[in-house]
């Protein structure tokens, strides 16, 4: 039977995943992470300091913060920077918190030493899933950033204690699949992004109906189709980050 999707995708296939590494060659590591046609810039820069409220009181270890934003040439009508309009949307204060929660679940802060791993991701075309793009590349940009501490002895072990992903899934039609794109995700009737661990744990599950609801059997379906992306998702990530880092 033909796809039902605009892609001809499987309703299980993701979409084609790249990674190109170093885009910005002044972050400690840095990514151009690709699922389909959404590209997202994800940096991790490290500050050997940590915040203040940290150091008042007496907090030991280091510190992640992460923030996300759409580059105004990103979406087919342009989007004005959020300093234009002189704040942050909802929308960009919730998908940045979701970032740093996911990378944060994977980072033990104690053995980051006094560093501020600073996460910056940057959608440079938005096609849906840009908060999934995001994290999954962020991890990749916040590994090779801890390689460089681990290589100037400024760590003695690697704080990262498993990898982490996100992929979406929704209902369109009564149908479930799995990484929507965006004429997908603007016609679902329900829509869920999943973030997981590589060794298979869930770090966040957020799903609702838009203007509808979903069943128990429904929700099982997107989970299942979520993990079997995940699954690929973590093994992409272990296969790019092989090739880097052998090559250092
Ligand atoms: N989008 C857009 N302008 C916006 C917000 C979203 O064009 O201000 C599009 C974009 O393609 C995005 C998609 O809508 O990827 C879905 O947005 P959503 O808020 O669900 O987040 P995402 O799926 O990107 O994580």
């Amino acid at each position: 039977m033909p796809s039902p999707r605009a892609d001809r995708r499987l309703a299980d296939q993701l979409r084609p995943i790249t990674i190109e590494p170093n885009i910005a060659p002044y972050a400690s590591g840095s990514v151009l992470i690709g699922f389909g046609l959404t590209r997202v810039i994800c940096a991790a820069t490290i500050e050997p300091k940590v915040p203040t409220w940290m150091r008042q009181q007496g907090v030991k270890g280091g510190w992640l913060t992460a923030e996300y934003s759409m580059l105004p040439y990103s979406t087919l009508d342009r989007k004005p920077r959020d300093i234009a309009k002189g704040k942050l949307d909802g929308r960009t204060v919730e998908i940045q918190r979701l970032i740093g929660r996911a990378l944060r679940a994977v980072l033990d802060l104690d053995k980051l030493g006094t560093n501020t791993l600073w996460i910056d991701c940057d959608v440079l075309q938005a096609d849906g899933g840009t908060r999934t793009a995001a994290i999954t590349g962020a991890y990749l940009a916040a590994r090779l950033a801890i390689q460089k501490l681990l290589d100037a002895k400024a760590l003695a072990e690697n704080p990262l204690t498993d990898s982490v992903a996100a992929v979406s899934a929704g209902i369109c039609g009564g149908e479930a699949f799995l990484d929507l794109a965006y004429t997908e995700d603007r016609d679902a009737e329900v829509d869920a992004n999943v973030v997981m661990t590589g060794r298979g744990h869930f770090v966040e599950v957020q799903s609702s109906g838009e203007e509808s609801t979903f069943t128990h059997d429904q929700l099982q379906s997107l989970l299942g189709l979520a993990q079997k992306g995940l699954k690929e998702l973590a093994a992409v990530q272990t296969a790019f980050l092989t090739k880097q880092l052998l090559k250092a």
